[in-house]
Order: structure tokens, then sequence, then C-alpha cells
């Protein structure tokens, strides 16, 4: 694999069209360019076109409509099924892209389609602002915005599609289109939750939330032989929580990290993560009873930079891992769902496995579902099933468990979101959007792709013409 079947010369006039780099695989820089985030995706590109502005987005697109070529697009390399990267075929890449401009007047931002989430937060922090965006800095933000956006401001302040102003975007033609609410609507509904289908999306406009800098946020830990009672307790926690609170309990074997007691790590642990978005004193106040639950063997929830929390999940989650992962809602934490959540997580062997469930209303859930192409704004909860390996060793096992624990949840499923999908075919695409909106989706589909040339994505079939 790695070969494009198209002549040399056509290659040859896109290279030169392109300000950015044309990678192909004979080229230095083509190992490294290739790889996305979960090492577990190996895939072979016959060329890798790092665009350097929307004009060489047009010139790729043009490249591959005109030969026939199969195209990825790639923002942040994060995709878990690894659809930024594919074999043979052309990758657009959008990395070197990653400009971001604030207008702190107007709260506004304006980022390129390579950014990664810290770039957007390292940019707006300047000014005490932000983009609720997600839990991971290294994330890319197109991925994470065309798919919904969740994170530790939701609750606060909404999704971060809910901050989306507009956006700019290269067609299947090659040719370039605003969507906002007063140009091309459908489209920008659309592209709030549906993906990279109709287009790729070289620049997002954002409207900017006053956030931090300091925040009280951070994990409480306790035993994971302690996870029932801390998950039921939680329960009750939450239930009158305020909107400023957004928190998920993260199941794993502590990991061998500084910041851990030595007698800890390697031990099933349960830990509440929390991020107060209000004033430092509420949060103390409405901490109180979580850190005086039980007895914590370890707790780091303080005041502390809103930069640095977003950034305390990014050892967790290296690039280059083995990473397999299952998706669902559900509507709340019965006893049954938390007896299933405790038995699976005391089965956890990898000491890289770290799933999180997140706690879901607040301002994301407010939002009417029909305003946005995202779908599951009611769950109550979103499993994240997250197994790691450090390579192939063990991987199947970490695998078998994720879908086995999976399964045992399918009675309580409600909803699944969209971004938390492996490839898992059409039925599951059409879940993560419900019926009615993935007709809708169609339908649009049909208006900017009908031959569905952005396909390597979470793929929604255009209807027939
Ligand atoms: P890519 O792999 O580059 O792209 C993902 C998909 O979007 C591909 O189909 C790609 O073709 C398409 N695409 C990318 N850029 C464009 C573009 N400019 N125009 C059109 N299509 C495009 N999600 C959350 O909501 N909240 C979180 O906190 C969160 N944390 C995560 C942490 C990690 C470590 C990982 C791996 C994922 C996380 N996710 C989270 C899921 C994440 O939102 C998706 O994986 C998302 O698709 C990643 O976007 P990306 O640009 O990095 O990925």
């Amino acid at each position: 694999s790695g070969r494009v079947d198209v002549d040399e010369r056509a290659v040859a006039d896109l290279a030169a069209h392109l300000r950015g780099e044309l990678i192909r695989p004979r080229d230095a820089a083509y190992d490294q360019a290739r790889r996305v985030w979960n090492g577990s995706i190996s895939r072979f590109s016959g060329l890798i076109a790092r665009c350097a502005s929307r004009d060489d987005v047009s010139a790729a697109v043009r490249f591959a409509r005109g030969n026939d070529v199969l195209v990825a697009v790639r923002g942040g390399g994060h995709s878990f099924p690894g659809y930024s990267v594919c074999d043979d075929g052309l990758v657009i890449d959008l990395s070197p892209m990653n400009g971001i401009r604030v207008d702190p007047d107007a709260r506004t931002a304006s980022v390129q389609a390579g950014a990664l989430l810290g770039d957007l937060d390292r940019a707006t922090q300047q000014h005490a602002l932000a983009v609720p965006s997600g839990i991971v800095t290294h994330t890319g933000v197109a991925g994470l915005t065309l798919g919904g956006g969740l994170g530790w401001l939701m609750r606060k302040h909404g999704l971060t599609i809910d901050q989306l102003l507009s956006v700019g975007m290269v067609t299947a033609d090659g040719g370039f289109v605003r969507a906002s609410a007063s140009e091309n609507p459908e489209l920008f509904w659309g592209v709030r939750g549906g993906g990279g289908n109709f287009g790729i999306v070289t620049e997002f406009e954002f409207r900017l939330n006053r956030v931090g800098p300091i925040l009280m946020a951070g994990p409480v830990f306790w035993p994971g032989t302690e996870s029932v009672k801390v998950l039921r307790f939680y329960r009750e926690w939450i239930a009158e929580a305020p909107d400023d609170l957004m928190t998920m309990v993260v199941h794993r074997r502590a990991p061998d990290v500084d910041w851990m007691p030595s007698d800890l790590r390697g031990q099933p642990v349960v830990a509440v993560v929390s991020c107060f978005a209000g004033p430092v004193e509420d949060g103390e106040e409405v901490m109180k009873p979580l850190k005086a639950f039980g007895h914590p063997v370890l707790d780091l929830c303080r005041p502390k930079p809103f930069l640095e929390h977003q950034a305390m999940f990014d050892p967790s989650y290296p690039p280059g891992r083995w990473y397999y992962m299952r998706s669902c809602d559900v509507a709340e934490l019965t006893d049954e769902v938390i007896n299933i959540t405790a038995d699976h997580a005391a089965r956890i062997t990898s000491p890289l496995t770290a799933f999180p469930i997140w706690q879901g209303g607040g301002a994301a859930a407010r939002v009417p579902e029909d305003d946005t192409a995202f779908h599951g704004r009611a769950a109550g909860h979103t499993f994240n099933i997250n197994a790691a390996t450090e390579g192939p060793d063990g991987f199947d096992r970490e695998r078998d468990w994720v879908r086995n624990f999976w399964s045992d949840l399918e009675p309580f499923h409600t909803s699944v979101y969209v971004n938390f999908l492996m490839d898992e075919g059409e039925e599951r695409v059409r879940q993560a959007y419900g019926e009615a909106k993935y007709t809708r989706l169609r339908a649009l589909k049909r208006a900017w792709d009908p031959e569905n040339f952005f396909r390597l994505n979470q793929n929604i079939a255009p209807l027939p013409a």
C-alpha cells in the first residue's frame, strides 16, 4: 500500500500549487505524518497534503475529485476509529492551519481548522475567556466541534457547537461557502453535530465566555473497592448540583506518577473529578460534602488555573498507545447501572485503561434538541468505556473487557455521542442522530455531497437524488 494510481504530472502539478508540503511515502517526514493518535491504527496513504491555506484545501479536493482518489480529512488526528488517515488515497492534513484570532471586546475567536484545544485555550485564557471544549488538550478543534463538543464547561455554557457563530467550508467541488444562522442556515444546522460529511471546514468563529483564570477543580480518589458506595453518594450529591459544577467519575488502576502515593500505584481506584466554573469560594462550599465522604485516599481538588485543569488528562491519553472504546448514554445511575460499573471496573487489567463517566444536564441540555444536528442533550450520563495498552500485547483482552462491559449496559442505553463511536456501521450512526435528524442530515448530504466524496467519517448516506 501507500500508492495512488495517478499520473505523475498531476501529482507534480498539485505539489506545485500547494503552499504547504506534499508528503509521499519515500519522504523522511512520511512515517510520522501518517500516524494518528490511536496507535492501533496503522495506514499507509499515497499522499499527504499539508495544507497551509484554504486555497490549498481547494486544490487538494479538486485533485482528488479529478483523479478519483479517496480522501481522508485530518484535523487533530484523534478520531477513535482513525478516520483521518486512509490506505492509498490522499490525506488532506489541516494541521499547519492553526491560527487563532481573539477579539476580546467582541468576545469572539476565529479559529483555523488545524488548531488543537490547547491552542484555543491558551489564546483565549490570556483574556480570561474560553470556548467550552474537551478534556484533553491535544484533541483537534475541528473534529470535536463538528461532532458537538463535550467538556468541563458544558453544564455552565453549553456544548462547543452552542458557541459557534459561523464556519467557512470547502465543498466537494472545491468551492468555498460560509454557513451561519443567516447564511446557509440548514448547512449551519448540519455542521453542528453532523461531522465532516458536508465539506472541509477551514475556519470556525466562536463566541467566548468569561472563565477563570482560577477555578476550583480536580480529582478526589477512593479505593476501587469503594466504587458502589462512592457512586451512590455521587448520585445524591450531583442531584442538586448547580450548573457551575461539572463532574465525571473515573475508574482505573492508580497511575505510576509522582503525585500518586506509592502504595496506591497499580491499585484500583475510583475518582470523582470536578470542575467548578463559578467563584472559587462557592466551589469550595459545593465540594465540601464530596471531600468529606468516606475516606478519600487522595484529594487534589483545589483552586488552580483553568489551563492546568484542562491538561490534567493529557498524561492518561498520550498519542501512540493502542486504544479501543465503546460508548453509550444512560438516563441515570440506577443501582443496577452502578453494580455493573463497579463489577467491570474491578476487572480492569491494563494499568493504562481509564474510563470516564460524564455527568450531563445543565446548559447543554437546555438547548432545544432540534436547534442543532447534535442528538442526546437529555443524556443523564455518558459512558466512555475506553481501554488502552502500550501496544498489541494484551490489547485483545482489553477490547473484550470493553465489549462485555458495554453489552451489560445495553438494557440502559439511551443515546450515543457520535464522536464516541468507533467504526460501528450505519445503524449506529442512525442511532447517534435519531431517526428524524438522520433523515434531515441525509437530505443535507444530498444537497452538498451527493456522491459521498467525504465518506471517511461517521458517514451519513446521501438520500438518493
Ligand atoms: P480527526 O481524526 O482529525 O478528525 C475526526 C473526524 O472529523 C474525521 O472523520 C475527519 O475527517 C473529520 N474532520 C476533521 N477535521 C475536519 C474538518 N476541518 N472539516 C471536516 N471534517 C473534518 N470529544 C468531546 O466532545 N469531548 C472531549 O473531551 C473529548 N476528549 C477526547 C480525548 C481524546 C484523547 C480523544 C482521542 C478524543 C476525545 N474526544 C472528545 C472525541 C473527539 O471529539 C473526536 O475524536 C474528534 O473527532 C477528534 O477531532 P480531531 O480533529 O482531533 O480528529
